[in-house]
């Protein structure tokens, strides 16, 4: 056997110069370092109550979180549960909780009562912020301390504008670079969701990757004003937009929900430079023909993470909206999570390639490996994408194990996606070798549907995969139908992102496929199947189709050999 020799380590870097990055700092500090100059600006702009908190207002009401919070027992160490929907209040529990060293866990709202209780008790979560519609399904968690509702508290919980109103000094809490300050939930490569800690330093550092130092061309200006439409329990959209915004003194433009004449008038009205959006809000800005009645000249960058961007919608936009930047981010939650940004990290600030996710952040290394081999690969070969720096997570809560196939022993996160970087640095991803499935912007993870399908007492194995439904081509769908359905078309889609909507539409990108082994004497069906795993997920993880097989193909160590059951599922719906 020929003895390979691995190749020299090909390291890609920012092609801007590395800066300083207060990572020292608690990340409430850094975020409102520049309040002295900013106390007047506008802060946060609510789009459904038309408030608007300037910066003094806002670091205020953040303060008093925390002396609300603090009087709920909570303090440094302890976790707060927020489910809550884009709000004023979701910046002020946040930030409160930064302000005690507690570190906060946010969660969709439309998560089962199931899948909220693993995700609290896993967490070790005390109180639990979010809308009185959402009480119900959490009332009976053992071990919860307090429900807190930012409107009319059903009996037994508190509220919220409550727990601002009081005088209490808040006692300054001495806060570790290393303390956890949010932990959003993710499967990563392999397996079920885990509590991914990010630091202080984590979320510092990748917030002045993005905002910090000297760039003409950089992302977010105190003269910006962010759209803030994404979910902030994702962390695209608390890291990129509301913390970036808060560090560079910008205002947030906060919209609770995705109404399409909303948030055209709220870009005009407002005058929003930045809109970050994920692919399906890409397409309606891209084809609804709302858009022609507003003036949405103010946006200079357009940036698309959380999910990869079809070229041919990329182009699309980029021709209705020719005064802005587009480009795309390319993000994982355990790195913290901007790995790749563009155009904002572009010395020369032409518009990124189609299809690029930009260049790599500063202070952080990149590299590409042969999934097999590990070996280092050069420009244009694509390979498993990893990245250091210190911005990435600290690890995955109380998992050792996990954390250790993520992070190897030299700090490289390994992200589970296959991409490259062409002569100009550019990254371009172009496939994903872990299990995760995304539906848009969401999760998916296969084991989570697993597990619960081998509970079944009809089922005796099961594995699911992704489905890849090809875009429907938009020029198809358009002109065809009607105003009022075009309009409600671009709901479904963007809502599917934002958990607004409760159907899987046609062009979800991925949906879960599920094969089933049953037991000998079983002839459960596939509907019953669908209907079972329905009543225990949230809309976006419901099992598109289910294939009765003799047996999940397996490798000899007994991990599912999905690649098999994606090559069935192709053969499959090629013959259907
Ligand atoms: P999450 O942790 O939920 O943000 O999901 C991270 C995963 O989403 C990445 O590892 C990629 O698989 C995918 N992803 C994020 N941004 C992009 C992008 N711009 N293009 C392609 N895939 C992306």
């Amino acid at each position: 056997q020929p003895i390979s020799v691995p190749p020299e380590l090909t390291i890609f870097r920012s092609k801007l110069p590395d800066i300083p990055l207060p990572n020292h700092l608690p990340l409430h500090t850094y975020c409102f370092e520049h309040l002295p100059e900013c106390r007047d600006l506008p802060c946060l702009i609510i789009s459904n109550s038309g408030n608007t908190y300037t910066y003094a207002e806002t670091h205020l009401l953040c303060r008093k979180a925390a002396c609300g919070l603090s009087k709920l027992g909570i303090a440094k160490g302890d976790c707060v549960m927020v489910l809550l929907h884009n709000s004023a209040e979701y910046v002020f529990a946040f930030m409160g909780a930064s302000m005690l060293g507690a570190v906060t866990t946010a969660a969709n709202p439309f998560l089962t009562t199931a899948e909220i209780l693993k995700q609290f008790k896993s967490s070790g979560a005390k109180v639990i912020i979010t809308h009185a519609a959402y009480v119900e399904k959490i009332r009976n968690i053992e071990g919860l301390t307090a429900i807190v509702t930012v409107d009319e508290p059903p009996q037994g919980c508190l509220s919220f504008s409550h727990i601002l109103e009081n005088d209490a000094k808040l006692e300054e809490v001495e806060i570790d670079s290393e303390d956890p300050v949010a932990m959003p939930y993710s499967s990563g490569t392999t397996g079920l969701p885990k509590g991914v800690v990010l630091t202080h330093k984590s979320l510092i550092s990748s917030v002045a990757q993005q905002v910090d130092g000297e760039n003409p061309n950089l992302y977010v200006k105190r003269d910006d004003v962010l759209l803030c439409v994404l979910p902030l329990f994702h962390i695209f959209s608390l890291n990129s937009v509301l913390l970036c915004a808060l560090r560079a003194g910008a205002a947030v433009f906060i919209m609770p929900k995705f109404e399409i004449n909303t948030m055209l008038a709220g870009i005009e009205k407002h005058r929003v430079t930045i809109a970050a959006v994920v692919p399906p809000l890409v397409l309606a800005m891209a084809k609804s023909p709302e858009v022609e009645k507003y003036d949405l000249g103010s946006i200079r960058i357009v940036l698309s993470g959380a999910a990869p961007l079809g070229k041919e919608l990329q182009e699309a936009l980029r021709n209705r909206l020719p005064q802005a930047v587009f480009g795309q981010g390319y993000g994982m939650t355990e790195a913290g999570p901007v790995l790749s940004m563009c155009p904002a990290f572009a010395k020369n600030p032409t518009p990124a390639k189609s299809g690029s996710c930009g260049t790599v952040v500063r202070n952080a290394e990149l590299k590409v490996i042969d999934p097999e081999t590990g070996f280092s690969l050069g420009r244009n070969q694509p390979g498993e994408i990893c990245i250091r720096g210190p911005q990435i997570m600290k690890g995955y809560l109380n998992d050792p194990e996990a954390t250790a196939t993520t992070i190897d022993i030299e700090g490289w996160l390994h992200t589970g996606d296959i991409g490259f970087v062409d002569d100009d640095d550019e990254v371009f991803i172009v496939d994903r070798v872990k299990e995760l499935i995304k539906f848009k912007g969401f999760q998916v993870p296969p084991a989570e549907l697993e597990s619960l399908l081998i509970n079944h007492p009809s089922i005796t194995d099961a594995a699911v995969v992704p489905y890849v439904q090809k875009h429907i081509p938009l020029i198809l769908f358009f002109p065809t139908f009607s105003y009022s359905f075009s309009k409600n078309l671009c709901n479904i889609f963007f809502f599917s992102f934002c958990g607004y909507n409760r159907q899987i539409d046609e062009a979800a990108g991925e949906v879960p496929v599920a094969f089933v082994v049953r037991t000998n004497d079983s002839d459960i069906t596939e509907e019953a199947i669908k209907e079972y795993i329905s009543k225990q997920v949230v809309f976006y993880k419901r099992l598109h189709k289910v294939y009765f097989i003799h047996a999940i193909p397996k490798s000899p160590t007994g991990k599912i050999l999905r690649k098999d059951l994606r090559a069935k599922l192709a053969a499959a719906s090629a013959a259907a």
